[in-house]
Formats: structure tokens, sequence, C-alpha cells
């Protein structure tokens, strides 16, 4: 008997070892109570940090291994650790997550059903590992680009491993297919309107995060030894200031190191999916633009790569207002809501920047242009997301309805394009 107990004990004692490694082994997140970027110096001297998220002034949020978590330990910077296993987390959610595929087969089903205002969409390239990134277009007269509509695109996921915002855009793609020529407001939104929504910019990051759990952020290009350019560093500044630009990685807004989550790539719009948005972006007037990430529960807009005003700033303090206070945080409360640079931290290379500042001084296209921070974790707990999707579905129908009065509102530094319908010119 004393015998058998023995025995179970030492079962139990290995399993745990066991388990203990596993835990130990694994990357985790840990926020911590820093301020300023600078802080973080005190953590990693070289700042080669990986950052899942933030709030100026407040938090980061750090993947770490034992060896970082020892150095933030050593740092004496108050901390807390909020997921214990990335990988646990994944693997816990993943299911309530639809596959690339997945969502194809889900756009495909609601093409199918709603031939006459629905239509299949793509980037006008494929990524580095030849994925097509689709999506659909939304409207009456589908298949014409009818230029008198205001156009309003919205995209998700440049980072892989935020997996909220694919099932948030195909909530809204689903929802106000299902409600035209039902509900008043929605059938005159695509019946006065050009809807364009990917759901998965970042394709081959997601088919590497999906099924693995790999907290992977950036698209799979290899370069200089290492993976992944971070899309999200990679566009253009377009304002003409240097610190703007793509490659300003002043005040920790991107890097030159290709290891690093945040690399800004080996050059501008070196990475596919940047360009294949560039490109789509030129053969559409798009006057609002919403990309969807991960996570912190706020609704931002420009600048991201300085703490200074837009010319349009009362325009998005009015509008990105207005669109905040409709989106309920998890906890309660409203989305967090102001300029990146002011409540995230200082960017170059943003698609939200560079929406913006081509449109103005480059294209000619009255635009306004939005991120969100969807919830409060990459991987989000599948209990969260009905709340989250039907909380942000207000925010863009509000932004849909606000397509008009861009066009009239915001002046643009040069005369508009003339975009020539398909196929008219030789
Ligand atoms: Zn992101």
């Amino acid at each position: 008997m004393v015998n058998k107990k023995g025995e179970f004990m030492k079962k139990v004692v290995i399993l745990f070892i066991l388990c203990a490694g596993i835990m130990l082994a694994q990357d985790m997140v840990v926020r911590v109570y820093a301020p300023n970027w600078q802080d973080l110096e005190k953590i990693s001297p070289k700042y080669d940090l990986d950052i899942a998220g933030a709030r100026a002034g407040q938090y980061y949020d750090i993947v770490a291994d034992q060896d970082v978590l020892s150095q933030i330990r050593s740092s004496g910077i108050p901390y807390e650790i909020i997921v214990f296993s990335i990988a646990h987390a994944a693997e816990q959610v993943r299911a309530s997550y639809m596959s690339y595929s997945e969502m194809c087969d889900s756009l495909d089903a609601m093409i199918q059903s709603y031939p006459s205002i629905c239509k299949l969409d793509s980037f006008p390239i494929t990524t580095y590992q030849g994925n097509w990134i689709y999506g659909v277009k939304i409207s009456d007269n589908v298949y014409i680009e009818e230029d008198d509509e205001p156009g309003f695109l919205i995209d998700g996921q440049h980072h892989a491993n935020e997996w909220a915002c694919m099932p948030t855009v195909l909530f809204f793609i689903d929802s106000i297919l299902s409600s035209y020529g039902v509900v008043g407001s929605i059938t005159d939104m695509i019946n006065s309107t050009e809807l364009y929504c990917f759901p998965v910019l970042n394709v081959d990051g997601y088919l590497y995060d999906y099924p693995g759990g790999n907290y992977w952020r950036k698209n799979r290009e290899p370069f200089s030894g290492a993976t992944g350019t971070d899309p999200n560093r990679n566009y253009a500044g377009c304002t003409e200031e240097l610190e703007g630009e793509w490659g300003a990685v002043d005040n920790g807004k991107a890097t030159h190191r290709p290891q690093s989550s945040i690399f800004s790539g080996a050059y501008v719009n070196s990475g596919d999916e940047t360009r294949a948005m560039t490109l789509y972006a030129q053969d559409h007037f798009c006057n609002v633009y919403m990309t969807y990430h991960s996570s912190g529960e706020m609704l931002c807009w420009p600048w991201g790569w300085k703490y200074q005003q837009t010319p349009d700033s009362a325009l998005y303090d009015h509008f990105g207002n207005n669109a905040a206070d409709l989106v309920q945080r998890l906890g309660g409360g409203t989305y967090y809501r102001g300029t990146v640079s002011n409540i995230i931290y200082r960017v170059s290379g943003s698609s939200m920047d560079w929406f913006y500042a081509w449109s103005r001084y480059v294209n000619g296209v009255s635009n306004i242009s939005f991120t969100t921070e969807l919830g409060t974790s990459q991987y989000q707990s599948a209990s969260n997301l009905d709340h989250m999707i039907h909380q942000n579905f207000k925010a863009l129908e509000y932004l849909a309805g606000i397509c008009d009065s861009v066009v009239l509102l915001v002046r643009t530094l040069v005369p508009p394009p003339t975009i020539y319908p398909l196929g008219t010119v030789g």
C-alpha cells in the first residue's frame, strides 16, 4: 500500500515537473508598466523586444521567453504576465476561428447568395508565396465602378496573429448582405457606396500562424537570413517629411533589423501585400479606409508617425469620436480613441498614414483613414467574439454613412486622377 502511494506521488511529481517544464519553455505575454518607450531600454538596451501591444503612457505588452522575463524582472519596471502560454492560448481558441480557405469558402457562399450586389474581388498581385488576397466588393451595379459613389475600403489582419480581424470584417459583410432590401438604411448604404472588404491582408502569415499558433506577425518573405517583413511598417510616407517616410526608426517607430517583429522591410513597398494594397487603391476611389488590428480596444486616426495633428484634425476628431462612442469595450465603457502616436506609440510605414497622406498629397482623392485595435488579446477568447463583432459593426455602419461628407469636406492638394473603366484603355 505504502509502495503504491509512493509510486503514485512519484508520478505526480514527474508530471508536475514535465508540465512546469512545458510552461516555462513557452513564450508568454508580459505587460510592462513603462510610460515611455525609452524605459524599455532598461530591459533591452538595443530595444530588440517583440512588442505585442501598447497604450501610450501606460504599458507595453512584450512577448517573452524565460530570458526576456528575467530581463524584465531585473529592470525593476512593474509587470504582470497576462498570457502564460501563447501556444496554449491559440490552441484553446483555434476552433472558433476560420482558416483562410474556410474564409474563402464563406465569401464564396455569400457571393452565390447575393450575386447582384456582391462580387469576388482580389488584390492585383499575389503574395510572396503565391496566394491571392481575396475579398468582396459590395454595391448595387456591383460589376461597374461607379465614380459618382464614394468608396469605403475595409481590411483586416496586416498582422497574422491578430485573429479577431477576420470575423469582424466577415460579420460586417454577411450582415449588410442579408439586410439588403430588408433594412432601409443598409439598403441605402449598399445602393450609394462602393464597399471593398478584405478580411485578411497578410495571407501568407495567417496560413503559417493559424495552424501552428506561432504568434507570427509578419509576412513570410525571407530577407538577410531572417523571415518576414511587418506589412504595417512597409508603406510610403507621402508627406515629404523625412520622419514620416518609410524606414524612419526614431522613437522606436520601426526597425531595419530583419529578425525584429517590426522589421520595416528591404525597401518601401517591398512586401507584396503592401504593394498589392497600393496597386488596388490606385484603381479605386476610397474615401474612407478602416484597417483592423488587435488588440487594445482603440479606434485611432493619423498621424501615427508624429504627435502633431493632421490638416483634417477637426474632422478626424468629429468622425473618430462619433465612431468610437458606438463601440463598447468588453469590460464596459467605449473604445479608447485618438491619434495612433498619442494613444499607442509612434510608427512609420503604416497603411493608415499612407492611405490618408497618399490620397491627400499624391492621388487627389478625399480620404480619411482609421485603425481599430480590436479586443484585448491577439488570440481573443471565443466567448468575447460575439460582443466584439457586433460592437464594431456599429462603427463600420457609421463610417459607411459619412463617405459622402468626406468627399465634400476633405480637401486634397492635387487634382483627382482619372480612373478609366476596365477594358477601355488600349
Ligand atoms: Zn496589428
